[in-house]
């Protein structure tokens, strides 16, 4: 789950790190107050989205020449202006895709001076199974860039979950970012208490680019992404409440009622499959035969008619779905169950578009026999290459 930015600062200003005051707002009225409440005379307007790449990003209604979603301003007048052009527009950046994201709450933020840009992020490092700490001195707006064209700047640092953030991880991070004096020192509160954060809050990203170094020689966090674990949020109701719905695709919260591994992608492929490993190989061969998945949906093992007949439901209704693909290989699962689900849900919602069903493993039988006696136009498939091809055939017509 993700939280905007100005969220995530709330919460981690609850640990004691320092980030700017700010206000969020949900209306252009509210803005001149909000203003005010800041000491400025600079500040800064962001638009909340859940993507990155805001300052770099254009809104769709207004002029190309026309500033980004995250502006500075300088006076209270300013703020108004600034608020007045963002609120509302349809912001798109490098992480929204081209169809973007409408701005509904922007964060009127007390402005920094900033004296360099870092960056920080804070992310479950699988290759050695700990938490590890990713900084460059190239922070700001592209690390995307630093990663590719100078990877050498970007360091590592693990944490060893026995010790925590040890004084050797502080000076390694401190070296790293070049930080001395006033910095260095805040830097000894500023990483653990990151990491506090991120274990205490079942994080599975903190994201903070750029870490700032002020005119003034000090640290502030001067953006945040958040991202907690979903496996986890049952231990913090606090979290949960953050969740804003209409950031997220809506196949994905009606995925996420049935407890169904759903993601959205691009593609016109709808694929229905058993277990995350045989979800990925099908979206490979999809790739394989030269058409695109438009999802990623794992029913998982134990899968009921009814979360069957909700998962077909949710990929028929996506109108990018051009074809559909079913492919279960039941283990636990058991093919009848599938082709039940099958079956009730285009009684429910029809069947407009060509549908290819492999179906092995346990009943494989029983659940062929239903399909072939439901007079339903499904094409079967006998296995995984043969029902990719048979798909992508009929999607391109
Ligand atoms: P992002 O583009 O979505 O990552 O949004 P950020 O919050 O990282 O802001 C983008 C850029 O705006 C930063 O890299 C800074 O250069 C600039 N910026 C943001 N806040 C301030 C501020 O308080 N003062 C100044 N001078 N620049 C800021
Ligand atoms: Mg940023």
């Amino acid at each position: 789950m993700n939280i905007h930015e100005y969220q995530g600062k709330q919460l981690l200003k609850g640990f004691g790190l320092p980030v700017a005051e700010g206000v969020a707002i949900l209306k252009a009225g509210e803005a001149a107050a909000a203003a005010k409440s800041l000491p400025g005379p600079l500040y800064v307007v962001k638009s909340q989205i859940h993507a990155g790449g805001r300052g770099k990003g254009k809104f769709k209604e207004l002029s190309p020449d026309a500033k980004g979603g995250v502006r500075l301003a300088k006076s209270v007048d300013d703020v108004v202006a600034n608020v007045n052009e963002m609120l509302g527009n349809t912001l798109v950046t490098k992480q929204t895709g081209p169809a973007g994201k409408q701005v509904n709450r922007l964060y009127i933020e007390d402005g920094a001076d900033i004296d360099r840009e870092l960056y920080l992020s804070l992310l479950v490092d699988r290759s050695v199974g700990r938490i590890a700490f990713v900084v460059s001195t190239e922070g700001g707006m592209d690390i995307e860039a630093v990663a590719h064209d100078t990877p050498e700047k970007i360091i590592t640092v693990a944490v060893d979950p026995e010790k925590g953030v040890t004084a050797e991880d502080v000076k390694a991070l401190n070296a790293a970012l070049k930080l001395d004096g006033d910095a260095a020192k805040d830097g000894e509160m500023v990483f653990p208490t990151l990491y506090k954060a991120f274990v205490d809050k079942d994080m599975s990203l903190l994201e903070v680019n750029p870490l700032i170094v002020m005119k003034n020689g000090r640290l502030r966090l001067l953006d945040a992404k958040v991202s907690f674990d979903n496996n986890a949020l049952f231990r913090h109701p606090d979290v949960v409440e953050l969740r804003d719905t209409t950031e997220e695709d809506e196949k994905e919260i009606e995925a996420s009622k049935y407890d169904l591994a759903y993601v959205a992608l691009d593609g016109n492929i709808g694929c229905m499959v058993n277990g995350a490993g045989l979800a990925m190989a099908t979206m490979d061969i999809i790739k394989l035969y030269g058409a695109e998945p438009a999802n990623f949906l794992d029913v998982g093992g134990g899968a009921s008619k009814e979360k069957v007949t909700a998962a077909f439901k949710i990929i028929t209704a996506d109108p990018a779905v051009k074809g559909i693909l079913v492919n279960i290989f039941g283990g636990i699962m058991k093919c009848d169950i599938i082709a039940e689900g099958v079956i009730a849900a285009v009684k429910e919602v029809g069947l407009k578009v060509p549908l290819v069903v492999r179906l092995e493993g346990t009943n494989v039988e029983l659940g062929k026999k239903i399909i072939n006696e439901s007079g339903l136009n499904v094409i079967s498939a006998d296995d995984l290459d043969d029902a990719a091809q048979k798909i992508v055939k009929a999607v391109k017509g």
